[in-house]
């Protein structure tokens, strides 16, 4: 494809996106599509000779869209609101545009240095000290894993340089909650803890880890001559959206060497709101912090900001620096690659730049607000509408709720709150996702997307109360 040929095409594809987002509220939210419904319509052989390219670009509307579910549509409340602006999106076409890869400073300095400024930005944003720095990473999920990397390096005073894990006396152990991010465990197992040295903390009755629990499995860890290692506190949740107590998880384990990890992925955008920032008080205790813009801010996925107390033990953890990499730049600059697992990394800031320029600080925090207002009338509907529950509370935009006929339990009623909810989603008016609290199903509301306005949000509130009574 030349440059001509790609204007041409770029256009339209423009035009394509640009009609597609003004027209994703027609569209059923939830795919309709069979399994291995789309595979059945694409050639099992890739094309011998090149395809007019007018031909793909029709079958991104015949083929894909019918597959998609849309998660930018108006009545998506499903997992979490994601990826949305526009403005971002066009960062993310002028990252893939360059072409460029970040394997160092050298291999293209603006790469690093808009990182270094959208990061910091975002860190001034949500209320972050300027002790902290970030780098941008692919997801939460490998920020944890670094987390606890460093984590471990820390505790065996560089382990890795030796033995590793393996060499060491005793078993080293992760503290978490019960409701936190199935990607805690799996980081944990990854970074070679084992499974035997995760420990899920007791949770009190709004879901959040009881720091007082906390304190006792460390003591019990202790006298049975383990190593407290670190301890993973999450503001915000998966399930209920639920605040861990950072600060008084800090307190238990102030003046010890256990790392605190924030894992803020979700509410982390909330904290661009002065109000919220109570929800993670104490985060300034901790030696790391992972939040993602790709998630409500609106960033266009993947777009995870990694914030870290002493980078210096991060890239000593990290670095390995081969002499191919070396620039005579490399005293007085940042070498990104040093900051995380892979080598080469994408031109990543210019989508979160590009949003924030866009959108203003005022602009994101306008929507946010909006969309924490929708949660709070929705959350008055439920509570105040016989035959509904509310599950857990409500501190930002996820409502947990249960419709509960009377003389309906156990079993029939998961029956009957798996079976409204996927009618409702199965007619294409909205798309919520169920999820498990307390051995019971319940539906999760998630509030955010861009285009969801609180007209929006009642019509969802008629729908559910429809479907709940077919
Ligand atoms: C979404 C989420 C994650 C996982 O995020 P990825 O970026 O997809 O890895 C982890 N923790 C919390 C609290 C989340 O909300």
């Amino acid at each position: 494809m030349t440059p001509e040929e790609f204007r041409t095409f770029g256009h339209a594809i423009v035009d394509w996106i640009a009609d597609y987002r003004a027209g994703v509220a027609t569209r059923p939210v939830m795919a309709q599509t069979a399994p291995g419904a789309v595979r059945a319509q694409l050639p099992t052989a890739p094309p011998q000779q090149p395809e007019p390219f007018e031909n793909v670009l029709a079958d991104l509307e015949s083929v894909v869209v019918p597959g998609m579910t849309h998660w930018q549509h108006p009545q998506f409340y499903g997992y979490f609101p994601s990826n949305g602006t526009l403005a971002s999106v066009l960062g993310d076409f002028a990252s893939t545009g360059f072409g460029a890869i970040g394997l160092a400073w050298q291999a293209s300095p603006a790469l690093t240095e808009v990182e270094e400024v959208a990061t910091d930005w975002l860190r001034q944003m949500t209320g972050l000290s300027d002790r902290w720095q970030g780098v941008i990473q692919d997801t939460a999920s490998t920020s944890t894993l670094l987390a606890l990397i460093c984590a471990r390096e820390r505790a065996t005073s560089y382990g890795l340089a030796r033995g590793g894990l393996q060499g060491e006396p005793a078993p080293l152990v992760v503290y978490t909650s019960a409701y936190s991010h199935s990607s805690v465990d799996k980081a944990a197992l990854l970074a070679g803890f084992g499974k035997d040295n995760i420990r899920h903390v007791a949770c009190d009755t709004a879901y959040a880890m009881r720091a007082d629990a906390l304190a006792d499995a460390i003591a019990a860890d202790r006298a049975a001559g383990r190593v407290p290692c670190a301890v993973v506190a999450t503001t915000g949740t998966t399930t209920t959206t639920a605040l861990d107590p950072v600060q008084a998880i800090a307190d238990v384990i102030a003046g010890t060497n256990l790392w605190l990890h924030v894992d803020a992925a979700m509410a982390g955008s909330a904290m661009v709101l002065p109000e919220c920032r109570w929800m993670w008080a104490g985060v300034e205790a901790a030696d790391s912090v992972v939040l993602n813009p790709h998630k409500w801010l609106g960033a266009a996925f993947d777009c995870t900001v990694y914030y870290v107390r002493d980078p210096e033990h991060l890239v000593r953890v990290m670095s390995t620096n081969p002499s191919y990499l070396q620039s005579s730049a490399d005293g007085r600059v940042k070498n990104y690659r040093d900051w995380g697992i892979p080598l080469g990394r994408r031109f990543r800031a210019l989508k979160l730049w590009f949003l924030i320029r866009e959108q203003g600080v005022s602009g994101l925090q306008a929507r946010l607000r909006r969309d924490l207002d929708n949660a709070r009338w929705l959350t008055a509907q439920v509570a105040g509408t016989a035959g509904w529950r509310l599950l857990a509370p409500v501190p930002l935009q996820t409502i947990c709720l249960r419709h509960e006929p009377p003389g309906l339990m156990d079993g029939a009623l998961d029956t009957h709150t798996q079976a409204w909810c996927d009618r409702l989603n199965r007619s294409g008016q909205a798309y919520l996702t169920p999820a498990m609290l307390d051995g019971r199903w319940m539906v999760r509301v998630s509030i955010g997307a861009e285009q969801t306005e609180r007209v929006h949000v009642e019509r969802l509130w008629a729908a559910m109360q429809h479907e709940v009574t077919r």
